[in-house]
C-alpha cells in the first residue's frame, strides 16, 4: 500500500463527478487502504478518492483525536437520505485547497446509506464533526468544493495564491 499524491485546485479533476462502484474487489479494497494511509499521512480527517485523482465514489473518514483510538470509517457509494433543518458551522479546510479555511454552515445531522468494504448495505445517522466531514467528502464525489460558495473574485484569489506557492521548474526561453 502507499501514500498517494493529493491533487489540489485548480486541477480540473476535482470538479468532475465520481462514478459509482459496481463490485468490491481487491482493487477497491487496496484503494481504500491507500486512502486511509494518505489521509493519516496528511493529518486529514477525511479523504475522497477523487482527491488522489480516482473518480470513484469512495471516501474515508476518521474524526478521532490524536489521543483517542483510531475510528476508521469507509463509505462506498454513499447517498444522503436525510438532512436536518438545524445547522452547525465549522471552519473547514480541505487537503485539496492548502492553507485555506472557510466558515461553512451545513445541516447539523445527516443520514446516509452506503456500502461498507465488505459489500454490506449500511445506514448511518450522525451529527457534529462526523456529519460535517461526511457532507464535505460527499460533496467531493459530486465535484463540489468549499470554495465554490465564495464569490469568483475570492475564489480566484485563493487559487492564485495556491498556484504561486507551488514549486514550478524554472522557466527558460530559448
Ligand atoms: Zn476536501
Amino acid at each position: 500500500m502507499s501514500v498517494k499524491d493529493i491533487i489540489t485546485v485548480p486541477n480540473e479533476t476535482l470538479k468532475k463527478i465520481s462514478e459509482p462502484i459496481e463490485k468490491i474487489g481487491i482493487n477497491e479494497k487496496n484503494l481504500i487502504k491507500d486512502l486511509f494511509e494518505t489521509m493519516y499521512h496528511s493529518n486529514g480527517i477525511g479523504l475522497a478518492a477523487v482527491q488522489v485523482g480516482i473518480l470513484k465514489r469512495v471516501l474515508v473518514i476518521d474524526v478521532s483525536t490524536k489521543n483517542e483510538k483510531k475510528t476508521p470509517l469507509s463509505f462506498i457509494n454513499p447517498v444522503i437520505r436525510k438532512l436536518s433543518d438545524e445547522t452547525s458551522i465549522y471552519e473547514e479546510g480541505c487537503l485539496s485547497i492548502p492553507d485555506t479555511f472557510i466558515e461553512i454552515e451545513r445541516p447539523k445531522i445527516c443520514e446516509v446509506d452506503y456500502i461498507d468494504e465488505n459489500g454490506e448495505n449500511k445506514n448511518l445517522k450522525c451529527d457534529g464533526l462526523l456529519s460535517t466531514c461526511l457532507q464535505h467528502e460527499i460533496n467531493h464525489l459530486d465535484g463540489k468544493l468549499i470554495i465554490d460558495q465564495l464569490s469568483k473574485l475570492k475564489r480566484d484569489f485563493i487559487i492564485k495564491k495556491i498556484s504561486k506557492n507551488k514549486k514550478n521548474p524554472d522557466r527558460i526561453i530559448v
